[in-house]
């Protein structure tokens, strides 16, 4: 078993709370409610996964299972940007990427490579996710011995099929039992090839969930147990956002801050 990586949001506070930042080897549930910063933070952490150890990166590359179709190209270059200049002089280095920070044609090149190291996915329906799931291993064992190796699997949103699918009380336990087996292969790409998961999911506030706590997130007690770290968004005021830790192994429940803007998440 590999040593455990720690992928930052380069937030430092958020980083802190986290005890480092997103583990691998296991999977991180982000909840909130619509607009909240889910895909932000996803998408964020596509680009930081592929940043070197010092710059607070895995040096790895992505899967992003995109159910809703929300992954966007142009959000990754304005992330990319978005990063500190010193970052970026060092990626374009390791990358032999000619120019620094600011330099147009650099800065495209590196943009194109990091959207090349990001496999994005997009599921039809919940069958069709769990099955790229299951894709996902292959994926991440070809690129095994790569310079770049999948060091992060994004599921964003996890539920909202499942969700949309297995509609009314009679089907819950079935829904349940689907999306436990989709959390397995999940799991099996984070412990076997030393990746973090990070799933988004929306909490129950919508007023077709007639059962179970509109503050709660959907999917219940086994998504409990098998997201290991949980973390709540909240919206504040404007672009500020609240980023609570809850019911983290070994780590004490807490609070930050963060902010949504064009250069992606910040402090
Ligand atoms: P949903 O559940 O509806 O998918 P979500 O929690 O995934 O929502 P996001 O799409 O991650 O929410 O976040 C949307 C927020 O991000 C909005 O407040 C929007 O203003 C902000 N945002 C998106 N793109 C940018 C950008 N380029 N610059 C600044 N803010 C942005």
């Amino acid at each position: 078993r590999e040593e455990i990586g720690k992928l930052q949001w380069l937030i430092p506070e958020i980083d802190e709370m986290l005890g480092g930042g997103v583990e691998t080897q296991s999977i991180t549930e982000v909840y909130g409610e619509f607009g909240s910063g889910k895909s932000q933070i996803t998408h964020q952490l596509a680009v930081n996964v592929q940043l070197q150890a010092e710059n607070g990166g895995l040096h790895g590359r992505c899967i992003f299972i995109d159910t809703e179709d929300t992954f966007r190209p142009e959000r990754i270059d304005e992330m990319v940007r978005g990063l500190d200049d010193e970052v970026i002089d060092s990626e374009l280095e390791y990358r032999d990427i000619e120019g620094s920070a600011g330099d147009d044609e650099a800065m495209e090149a590196l943009v194109d490579d990091v959207l090349a190291k990001i496999h994005v996915a997009k599921a039809f329906n919940s069958n069709h996710q769990i099955l790229l799931a299951e894709k996902s291993l292959e994926i991440a064992k070809e690129h095994e011995d790569d310079d770049y190796p999948v060091r992060l699997l994004c599921v964003d949103s996890l539920t909202a099929h499942f969700r949309a699918e297995y509609v009314g009380r009679g089907e819950l336990a079935n829904r349940q039992q689907k999306l436990n087996k989709h959390l397995h292969s999940l799991d099996r790409v984070g412990n076997l090839y030393n990746a973090a998961v990070v799933v988004t999911n929306q909490v129950q506030s919508n007023p077709d969930a007639f059962f179970g706590d509109p503050t709660k997130p959907i999917g219940g007690n086994i998504l409990g147990h098998k997201s290991t770290f949980r973390m709540y968004l909240k919206k504040s005021k404007g672009n500020k956002r609240i980023v609570k830790l809850v019911d983290a192994p070994n780590l004490a429940d807490g609070e930050s801050v963060m902010r949504v803007e064009n250069a992606g998440i910040k402090p």
